[in-house]
């Protein structure tokens, strides 16, 4: 499957059509931003990275009977995937308080939530993607009842998959933000990317940080954290 055209440009991604007029070709970049675009810069191979450990998640996940856009990896940075209308409400689960959860309620990061928490946030980078409930999700219009419905139903399960494979490799899965969309048969699925970027992992043993908070916070090391997300990954233990 070729590129034909780009769709559309985000942060870390190009979208191209295709032939195929119900699929679209990923492309995986190398540039990072964080707070809502004021911080900019690249981290080396991440695309290549980024593509293949989403590609593991989401592969995970479809043999465990999560519907997502996933159709194959083309190359080392390209995924072909189902074309989505992407549902503008992202959606966080935390298990751990770090981010923005600990700052709003005062917890210590690190501190294990008694529960997993979901959270929908509106998708505007205008807006710096608010946090929302599900009134303001049906006031809006930004999806119906039964799409929240199957999405919180899917958020939770992916959660439960994600946790136990990742405790396997010796990460512990702080929190992680999810994107849905509708298909060209008006079905739900699972959109966007699973990865260091999207993700927050944890060393189990010593919480040393493998993901993109060590971009946003200077600590260094970043390509090498998700080099080693991807080393565990393909690893068939820590
Ligand atoms: P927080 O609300 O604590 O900043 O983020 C919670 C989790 O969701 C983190 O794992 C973070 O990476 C992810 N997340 C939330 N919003 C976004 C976003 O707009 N882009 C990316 N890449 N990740 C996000």
């Amino acid at each position: 499957m070729e590129k034909i055209e780009m769709l559309y440009e985000g942060k870390a991604k190009k979208i191209y059509s295709t032939e195929d007029t119900d699929k679209v070709i990923v492309e995986y970049k190398d540039d990072a931003t964080a707070f809502n675009g004021e911080k900019k810069g690249q981290i080396s191979e991440k695309g290549k990275l980024n593509a293949k450990i989403s590609t593991i998640f989401f592969e995970l996940l479809e043999q465990k009977g999560i519907p997502t856009h996933l159709v194959e990896q083309l190359n080392e940075t390209d995924v072909l995937t189902k074309k989505l209308d992407i549902i503008l409400v992202e959606v966080v689960m935390r298990n751990i308080a770090a981010g923005s959860i600990a700052k709003r309620l005062g917890l210590e990061e690190g501190t294990e939530l008694k529960k997993p928490v979901l959270e929908f946030y509106y998708k505007s980078d205008e807006l710096g993607d608010p946090m929302i409930n599900e009134y303001h999700i049906y006031a809006e219009e930004l999806a119906s009842k039964a799409e929240l419905d199957t999405i919180k139903d899917l958020a939770f399960k992916i959660n439960e998959i994600l946790v136990e494979f990742l405790a396997d490799k010796g990460i512990d899965l702080v929190d992680f933000k999810l994107e849905f969309g509708k298909g060209t048969d008006g079905k739900v699925y699972l959109g966007d990317e699973i990865s260091p970027d999207t993700c927050r992992f944890w060393d189990s043993k010593t919480k040393k940080k493998l993901d993109k908070d060590r971009f946003r916070r200077d600590l260094g090391e970043v390509e090498g954290a998700y080099q080693e997300i991807l080393k565990r990954l393909e690893g068939s233990n820590s």
